[in-house]
């Protein structure tokens, strides 16, 4: 698995990438559903609150997707944020959906989306937005900063 994993994620080597750390469970979980999928399938990505790692996915099965913006389900993720996420110290940390035919970028539904919700939760520096490219069998790792919200920025995705 550890290999696979490995070959799915594009990695390009850039100086001062941004660094998010990914428990390799997360990636499984992508691989399994999203990665599995045809694409427009997306999930939540939760971790610990008051850090930037990724420990959760929560595979979004009543989002949709038009083009190559993803609308998860708010409600289910609402009441499962409410219920169970909050109570067990884990927040949002992001989105990862997937894209049709090889369009590795956050579309510019993406990138609104992603600054109302970095507008609504003061407390995230980063939202975390990889992009999944299920017939090439890929991931890109992306975010987007706070401090640059208008441009989504490789980042440098670290395992453990
Ligand atoms: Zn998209």
């Amino acid at each position: 698995m550890k290999k696979q994993l490995g070959r799915f994620i594009k990695q390009r080597k850039q100086q001062q990438m941004p660094v998010v750390k990914i428990a390799h469970s997360v990636y499984k979980d992508i691989l399994l559903t999203i990665g599995a999928r045809p694409a427009e399938s997306g999930g939540i990505l939760l971790g610990p609150v008051g850090t930037n790692d990724v420990t959760e996915f929560f595979f979004d099965d009543g989002g949709s997707c038009t083009g190559t913006t993803y609308s998860p389900d708010y409600v289910t993720l609402r009441q499962k944020m409410k219920k169970e996420w909050l109570p067990a110290g884990i927040d949002m940390k992001g989105f990862v959906h997937s894209h049709p035919g090889s369009f590795d970028h956050l579309s510019s539904g993406d990138m609104i989306y992603i600054n109302r919700l970095l507008d609504k939760n003061d407390d995230m520096t980063m939202f975390v937005a990889p992009i999944v490219i299920p017939s090439q069998y890929r991931l890109t790792p992306l975010v987007v900063l706070r401090d640059k919200p208008r441009v989504a920025c490789e980042a440098k995705f670290e395992f453990f």
